[in-house]
Parts: structure tokens; sequence; C-alpha cells
């Protein structure tokens, strides 16, 4: 039998590579995992955690603005960007020991270096240049943003990578995209106070969701003072007097002090020697997997935003638990990718699960439409002009929910609870038959009972 130096080589440290290493080392296997950055990967160190503290920063100036309807006098205030960079840094870095800690814990062996593919049981480790072997070997080296390299004046713009550690905070931002990080990051920096644009190229932000939630988002934006270029494309960028002055195709030119890209992302296998493995790639660098995420060399598997399936942290960590089941559980599992709840964290927020009525209204003869939209109970008092939208999307033949959406305060928190309802297949009977919560703005979600419409073959009734 061929004896190797590991039973598990992963190479990326971030949710997925981690997650792999840490329940593999815990049984038994023995693990090593390479990372060339910082562990935690995208998710810990540059994506969601440090995002969503900026998101709870940028709330704050609504708090105190809503305070003056409950009675409180706020007094002076000021926002400091580098101490609220330096909490975020400790926040990360203690988060990055118990990575650390936890693979440690189980007796995986950390490696603090870049390591590339040999062949399909080898791994070379750049900082040293040896080489390991191991039986198998995971891939979860994760994305990057798209640098649209096609913009003249790309290098002188921010992805979300430098937006975390600016040095300092900028005036005005033009923000370029309309998918989660564009619009999150307008928020963000406007709730900050920057004088902040957001230009996309399609009708309307968010593409993937509800159009109502989509619209009703747009308008929030707007109405906070954030201004949204739909159907509009940057041309060049170029440094003019100290700013960058930012050319359109419609809207002349802007002047902003940063520029920031959020076109979406691109998987890391660049120079990872999968070509000399053997590891098939697609036409956007992705790799290729199976259902179980096994690559076309079948010690090697990858997972996670390198294989492009769906750039969620919790489908990596998903993805990684069905490896291990595969691989050392005998127990082959396939991960399920099926009604992903998900949010955007923008102000206010979008909490989504199953199908959009747009999708779903294409696949089923017959919906019932449940929308609410009303004025949140903190509002009466503080004054806020928002509007919270709630929408349930129903098939009229087997009564199930198919799609759940939700825009306003904690909708990312109560389309993890819908996310249970989905799956387990619930139709409109069993949340008519659930009690309210009362009075919250969620128990509005038990209590639509008549259909606000209907959708037969596509035609809203
Ligand atoms: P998204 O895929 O969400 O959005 C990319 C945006 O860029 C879209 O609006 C797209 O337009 C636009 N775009 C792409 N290419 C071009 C181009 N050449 N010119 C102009 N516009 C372009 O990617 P993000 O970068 O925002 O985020 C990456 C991934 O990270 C997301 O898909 C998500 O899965 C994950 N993420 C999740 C978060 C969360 O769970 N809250 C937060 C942040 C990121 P169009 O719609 O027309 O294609």
């Amino acid at each position: 039998m061929t004896s190797y130096n590991y039973d598990l080589f992963v190479i990326g440290g971030g949710s997925g590579g981690v997650r792999s290493a840490r329940v593999a080392a815990s049984l038994g296997k023995k693990v090593a995992i390479a990372e060339e950055y910082r562990y935690g990967g995208t998710c810990v160190i540059r994506g969601c955690v440090p995002k969503k503290l900026f998101v709870y920063a940028a709330q704050f100036h609504e708090h105190f603005e809503d305070a003056a309807g409950f009675g409180w006098t706020v007094g002076e205030n000021s926002f400091d960007w580098t101490k609220l960079i330096a909490a975020k840094d400790s926040e990360i870095a203690r988060l990055e020991g118990l990575y650390k800690k936890g693979l440690a814990g189980a007796n995986a062996e950390i490696l603090e270096t870049r390591a590339e593919l040999v062949d399909a049981h080898t791994v070379r480790l750049v900082n040293t240049g040896k080489t390991v072997s191991a039986k198998t070997i995971v891939i979860a080296t994760g994305g990057r943003p798209n640098p649209h390299a096609a913009l003249p004046g790309n290098e002188l713009c921010i992805s979300s990578n430098e937006a975390f550690d600016l040095q300092e905070l900028p005036k005005s931002i033009v923000i370029a995209g309309g998918g989660y990080i564009a619009v999150e990051f307008a928020n963000i920096f406007h709730g900050l106070g920057v004088e902040t644009t957001l230009i996309y190229r399609g009708m309307e932000i968010l593409s993937r969701f509800d159009q109502d939630l989509r619209r009703g988002l747009h308008e929030a934006m707007t109405a906070k003072g954030i201004r949204i270029l739909c159907q509009e494309t940057l041309q060049k960028v170029s440094k003019q007097d100290g700013h960058l002055l930012v050319e359109t195709l419609n809207n002349g030119a802007l002047a902003a002090d940063v520029v920031m890209l959020a076109l979406g992302r691109i998987p890391n296998t660049e120079g990872l020697g999968l070509e000399t493995a053997g590891v098939k790639t697609d036409a956007r660098g992705a790799i290729v997997v199976d259902g179980y995420s096994r690559t076309s060399v079948p010690s090697i598997y990858a997972l996670g935003d390198v294989t492009d399936r769906v750039q969620l942290t919790p489908v990596a960590i998903h993805e990684a638990m069905c490896f291990i089941e595969t691989e050392y559980k005998n127990n082959p599992t396939t991960p399920d990718h099926e009604t992903i709840a998900t949010a955007v964290f923008s102000q206010p927020e979008i909490g989504t699960v199953g199908l959009t009525e747009e999708e779903a209204s294409k696949r089923y003869k017959e919906l019932e439409v449940y929308r609410a939209q009303f004025r949140p109970l903190k509002a009466t008092l503080s004054g806020r002009g928002e509007k919270m939208i709630m929408k349930l999307i129903v098939d009229a033949s087997s009564r199930k929910v198919i799609g759940a959406h939700i825009l306003g305060h904690d909708a990312g928190e109560m389309a993890q609870i819908l996310g249970i309802t989905l799956k387990a297949g619930c139709t409109k009977d069993d949340f008519d038959r659930t009690m309210a919560v009362h009075p919250t703005a969620a128990e509005e979600l038990v209590t639509m009972y008549a259909p606000s419409y209907r959708i037969r073959d596509g035609v809203r009734l």
C-alpha cells in the first residue's frame, strides 16, 4: 500500500478549508492545512464578519436621530473611522486565533504558506519548496474581486478588500455594481456620512432578488440620500486635482475621492498547478466538480467559492461537511444547494428564501401572492418614513410556500427561520395555523389570510 505524509492536505484556510481540516483531524486523520494569507479566509478577514461590524457602525446615526421620538436628547456625536478600523482589526485577529486554535486542538498541522499541486497526491509548499504527499487533497482557495481589467483606470479603483482598511474615510465614493457587495457598501458608506453614488448596468439593483424588494430597497436608499444610477456604466477612471474622475456613459463625469468596484468575484485558481495535476476548470477558471465536490482527479476535491457554485460561507461549510461524510464516514453525501436563505445587509435589510415571484410564475401554473407593506411600530414614534415589505409566494395547487421575501429590520434573522419552514415544505395552511408573536413585524408572516393577487400562466390576475 502506498504511504503518504498525510491522509488529507487542505489548500486554503477559509470557511470550507478550515472546516474540512478540523473535522477530518478530529476523526483521527493525519491532516495538514496551508494558507498563504490569514486563517479565516474572505468571510472572517475581509468579508462577512468585518462587513457586518461596519453595518452596525453605519446604523448609529439613524439610532441617534430616532431616539428623539422616544424622548431622548442625544448630545453632540462624531464618528472616528480609525477607531472603528482598530476595533474591527482586533476582533478579526481574535477570530483568526480561534480558527487556528480549533485546528490545533484537533491536531491538524497548520502551515503558513502558499501550496500548489504537483500531481494527484503531491503538493509543493511554496515557502520552503518542499513537497509533501497526501491520500486526499481538498482545494478551498476561494475567490477574489473581479478587477474589471477592461475598465481604463481600474488600477485606481479599490475593491471590498481595500474598503476594510482605508487610511481615512473618504468624503465621497462611487461604487460600481448592483449585487450584494455594492449595495451593502453603499449603505455602509452612506451611513458613515460619505456622499455615495451607486452605478449599476441593469434596470434595477440586485438582479437575482424579488422585484418588489429590489424596488423597495432602491426607493429606501434614494430617500436616505444615496444616489443610484441604473442602466449606467463606468467608461473610464482617471486622477484629477487630488480626486478621481469617473466618466460614465450617460451621466457625464463624476468626481469622487474613492471608486470601488463590486462586479462579482472570480475563483482563485491561477498558478495552483491544476493543469499539471489534471484538474479541470471551466471558462471562468472555476474548478469543475461532481455532485460530491470531487474534481476530475478522484483524489482531489474542491469546495467553496473556488468551484463557483453558490458563493456563500454557509454553503462552503456545508460542502465541507458533505465531503467529510463522503470521504471519511462511508456515507456519500451531495451538498444540497436548493432553497438557500440569504440576506443583504443593506439598510433596510433584505432577507429572502426560495423563488422570487418572477421565477415562480415561470415554473408554476398558478400562484397566490400574499403581500404586506406597512410602517413598523418603531417608526411611528421615530417618525422615520420607512416601510417594511413582506411577501409569500404560494403554489396554489399544493399550497406549499415556495418563496418568502422580506425588506426591513431584522429581515436576515427572519429569513433564517423561514428557511426552515420552506425546507420542511410547509404549506400556507401551516403558516395560517401558527399563532402570531405580538407585537412583532414577523407576525405579519402568519396573518396574511387572503392573497393580495394571483398569477395564472405567468399573468397577474
Ligand atoms: P454579485 O454577483 O452579487 O453582483 C455582481 C454585480 O456586478 C451585479 O450587479 C452584476 O450585474 C455586476 N457586474 C458584473 N460584471 C459586470 C461588468 N462587467 N460590468 C458592469 N457590471 C457588472 O457579486 P458581488 O461582487 O456583489 O458579491 C460576490 C458574491 O459574494 C455574491 O454573489 C454573494 O454570493 C457573496 N456575498 C454575499 C453576501 C451576503 O450573504 N450578505 C455579502 C457579500 C457578498 P448583473 O446583475 O447585471 O449581472
